[in-house]
């Protein structure tokens, strides 16, 4: 039986604020938005991959981990684009179901040439991943090592995962976005490390998170309702990890880098946790977490998302 260290839930459109920095997603170029009933010529027209457990998948990838995605695109061309793009990432699609229901989640945007943007975006296939689904890939995220849950699919779905992780002892990594005010607090119980950035932790506590000392008050917050450990991304300030046995926040510094494109420097992140959660079991969550920033910091020196997502023959020695 084939075994998936990593397993990553999750779906494939790009969430509004990603898009708004990267502007990636299914792009048209234009010299002004265009009127209801109007037709208009752009300039230039590109697609990219994305979708937060997409992204984290393909770093830990990147990185040398045996990934399985769970998810469900459409039957369609931009799903069959999405499951080769992950076979291309040597991602297992075992349990990416195709419907032809729904189509595959997308986000289509135009942007005029004073650089506003109009998104429309379209969850679309992600909501029909199902129990039925889980219960088919129980046997993947059972035999897992780690388990990555996003909000990108039903939030009752991503709950039943981790669930069917936790039972099954399997570490679990949950990112809470997009951050909803009202989250259920089994998402807490639920979670070994619950791993938001500085605006999803301001959701989710009340908490206006804009340093080091903010993050530690949210995280207290967060890592009461029940969680093992918090950590809290703050871009180029790096990041704040308490856990319950270790309940003062402690600060890991990033490097200081030249940042070209912070898109999807957080699912980065996530994704190289959850790589040496996975594959390091001994090391402490603290070098995970500066070793995870590490590797985001080298994601941000490039344009693009998944493009700028290291390979582990790119990253220094030690690091593994
Ligand atoms: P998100 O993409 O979810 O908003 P963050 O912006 O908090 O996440 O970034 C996640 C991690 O990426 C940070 O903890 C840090 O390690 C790295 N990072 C982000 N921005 C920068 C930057 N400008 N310089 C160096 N590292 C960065």
């Amino acid at each position: 039986m084939l075994r998936y260290p990593l397993v990553d839930l999750s779906n494939s459109i790009r969430r509004y604020d990603e898009l708004r920095d990267g502007l990636r997603g299914e792009c048209g170029f234009t010299p002004r938005l265009p009127k209801a009933g109007e037709t208009i010529h752009g300039h230039k027209f590109f697609i990219g991959f994305g979708g937060k457990g997409a992204n984290q998948c393909i770093q830990a990838a990147r990185l040398g981990a045996k990934v399985a995605m769970v998810s469900k695109v459409g039957k369609d061309s931009f799903g069959d684009n999405y499951i080769e793009n992950f076979k291309n990432n040597g991602v297992s699609t075992e349990y990416v179901g195709q419907t032809d229901e729904a189509s595959t989640g997308v986000a289509p945007i135009t942007v005029n040439d004073e650089g506003q943007n109009a998104i429309v975006i379209i969850a679309g296939a992600n909501l029909l991943l199902n129990s039925e689904d889980l219960e088919k890939a129980s046997r993947v995220i059972c035999c897992a090592k780690v388990v990555v849950c996003q909000l990108e699919i039903r939030p009752a779905i991503t709950l039943e995962a981790l669930k069917i992780a936790h039972k099954a002892g399997v570490k679990t990594i949950f990112n809470p976005a997009p951050a909803v005010a009202d989250l259920d607090p089994e998402f807490y119980k639920e979670s070994d490390v619950f791993c938001c950035n500085e605006t999803e932790a301001e959701i989710l506590t009340g908490i206006e998170v804009c340093n080091i000392e903010d993050a530690g008050k949210a995280g207290s917050i967060l890592l009461e309702k029940g969680c093992g450990s918090v950590i809290i991304t703050l871009g180029a300030e790096g990041s704040v990890l308490m856990s319950q046995g270790k309940r003062t926040p402690h600060y890991i510094p990033t490097k200081k880098v030249k940042a070209v494109d912070t898109t999807g420097a957080g699912d980065s992140f996530l994704g190289a946790l959850a790589f040496y959660m996975a594959y390091y079991p001994c090391m402490d969550l603290e070098e995970m977490s500066r070793r995870a920033c590490d590797i985001a910091s080298v994601s941000v020196q490039s344009q693009g998302t998944q493009a700028s997502y290291p390979h582990r023959a790119q990253l220094p020695q030690e690091l593994f």
